[in-house]
């Protein structure tokens, strides 16, 4: 197994082990692509959720937020365009009778080529030692100048296909360039057919089409029905954003990255309504808005991209995508979209409602534009896991612990309170006393099930930023020790200061006093 698979493998396997993510209804062996979030994940999710909530409402006087339900009208789905485009390009192997997605298959065989490059400069930089240089040998290696000039040929091709929705072209590339079933090398391949993403189901006691409702597949659209309504009752002036976090549901063809594509899955989303013509000003700031979210958080630049959309979905005029390094590679973690009028003017036009906004100051009424933020909760989710987990040797132990270096902001518990015998019954009444203060104030956990080594290991596991320990001494003088999760440092202190001092750290004000 790769040192990546390896990776995901025990992240997976940590996320269940402490109670952050099962499968769902597990004990029927699960449900494909669909997720449960234990005690641990509840609370990180919630934290994401709050700092991204904060971010947009809370710092943005021009922000504010509304929770639509799942269920919407039909038309919703005609009017966005989802009834007849939201559509995936399908192609089964005939042998394996797997499915796969004809854009994900040629795009793997773009990641093979762009692995072979990466093999030549390994090869170079061995056979060079120290007088390599990269970036030289990349300019000018004929045989990566050949992998290159490929990989951009079907890139350009793939996105002439997408665009103009030509699944003969797709099928012609996974033909030409000889793509195979990656689990089992078939090449015994279907014709390519468009599958629509939305999960349907009835209302009420009506039958039929008159009664068939969709889950919605993005929270975007309860956004732009409730145009009208948040202006009025808000009174806001463009340019102003709505923001909304809720579940949405797509029917996706292959979904085998455990949280990161999902049948049922969260999105945080915000759409900003601005004058017609200032769109690109507004997608700019968003971009650049959006990625200080993410680097606040402490994860490294070089982790965090950008990647403009080569073909753009039916609504956009200009579309980018952060990108994140997951341990299966760079992979979309949030897109921004400059929309257009597309939604607005189509559910005008289905509605017969004027969706449209009198401009005072240009004396003008018009559809707003509109640059929607888009992320998923469960994706950003991985991404911060993905980054936490590490595994590092115990400074001057022979051992090794795994660590969950959350940022203090989102920990699941906070601070945890810990006796340092349990069977001692004055530390336990001590320790539960100091727990029974700080519960007020942060989540916090009291724990005497085990050793004080074992009890520090399980919270650094699930990412508990500090542990305070009562001792003998505690009894003494009331101090206590405060062991910080990544430096390992224990400072004796006061009591009276555990709250203050934990505080100071958790709190999600410095986070967002850095955006
Ligand atoms: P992808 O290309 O990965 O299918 P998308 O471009 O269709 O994603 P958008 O429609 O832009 O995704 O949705 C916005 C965000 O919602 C994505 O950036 C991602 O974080 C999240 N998201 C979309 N589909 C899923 C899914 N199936 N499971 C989890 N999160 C998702």
């Amino acid at each position: 197994m790769s040192q990546t698979a390896d990776q995901f493998k025990k992240l997976v396997a940590h996320c269940k082990e402490y109670g952050f993510i099962y499968p769902s209804s597990e004990i029927y062996d699960g449900l494909s692509a669909v997720y449960d979030y234990g005690p641990n994940g509840v609370a990180l999710k919630m934290a994401i959720k709050e700092y991204w909530w904060k971010a947009m409402v809370q710092l943005h006087e021009n922000i504010v937020g509304i929770d639509a339900a799942i269920f919407m009208h039909p038309k919703t789905w005609k009017a966005s365009g989802h009834v007849d485009a939201f559509n995936d390009p399908l192609i089964d192997n005939k042998d394996s009778k797997r499915r796969y997605r004809a854009d994900q298959l040629i795009e793997g065989y773009m990641e093979k080529l762009q692995a072979k490059i990466d093999r030549e400069v390994q090869k170079a930089a061995k056979r060079f030692g120290e007088a390599f240089d990269r970036e030289k040998f990349l300019a000018e290696s004929p045989r990566v100048a050949k992998y290159v000039a490929q990989i951009e040929q079907v890139r350009q091709r793939l996105a002439q296909a997408m665009t103009a929705v030509d699944l003969g072209a797709l099928k012609a590339m996974i033909e030409e360039y000889q793509i195979a079933d990656p689990e089992t090398g078939s090449r015994n391949w279907t014709e390519v057919r468009q599958f629509n993403l939305m999960f349907s189901t009835q209302l009420g006691a009506i039958a039929g089409e008159e009664g068939k409702l969709y889950l919605r597949p993005e929270t975007a659209q309860g956004i732009f029905v409730n145009f009208l309504n948040v202006r009025n009752t808000t009174r806001q002036k463009i340019p102003f954003g709505i923001a909304q976090i809720g579940k949405a549901f797509r029917n996706e063809i292959v979904a085998r990255q455990f949280i990161f594509r999902m049948r049922e899955f969260e999105q945080m989303e915000m759409q900003f309504f601005v004058r017609p013509g200032t769109e690109m000003e507004w997608y700019e700031y968003w971009k650049a808005q959006r990625m200080k979210w993410h680097l606040a958080l402490g994860t490294p630049a070089d982790k965090l991209r950008f990647h403009d959309h080569d073909n753009l979905a039916h609504y956009a005029n200009a579309a980018v995508d952060i990108e994140f390094a997951f341990p299966f590679g760079f992979r979309e973690l949030e897109g921004i979209h400059s929309r257009t009028d597309f939604d607005l003017k189509n559910h005008q036009e289905l509605s017969g409602k004027k969706l449209q906004y009198f401009d005072p100051e240009l004396q003008q009424s018009y559809i707003p534009y509109v640059v929607e933020t888009s992320i998923g909760c469960d994706r950003m989710f991985l991404a911060v896991m993905s980054q936490a987990l590490v595994e590092e040797q115990v400074p001057g132990q022979g051992n090794t612990r795994e660590l969950l270096k959350l940022h203090p902001a989102l920990a699941p518990v906070k601070c945890a309170v810990l006796p340092l015998k349990r069977n001692d019954e004055q530390l336990v009444a001590k320790a539960r006393a100091i727990f029974d203060v700080l519960k007020y104030s942060f989540d916090c956990q009291y724990d005497d099930t085990g050793s004080i080594g074992k009890l520090y290991r399980r919270q650094d596991a699930i990412g508990t930023p500090y542990c305070i320990t009562v001792d003998y001494q505690t009894l003494e003088d009331d101090t206590v020790t405060i062991r910080e999760r990544d430096t390992l440092q224990q400072e004796r202190i006061a009591v009276t200061r555990v709250e203050e001092i934990v505080r100071q750290r958790v709190d999600m004000k410095s986070l967002l006093q850095k955006l």
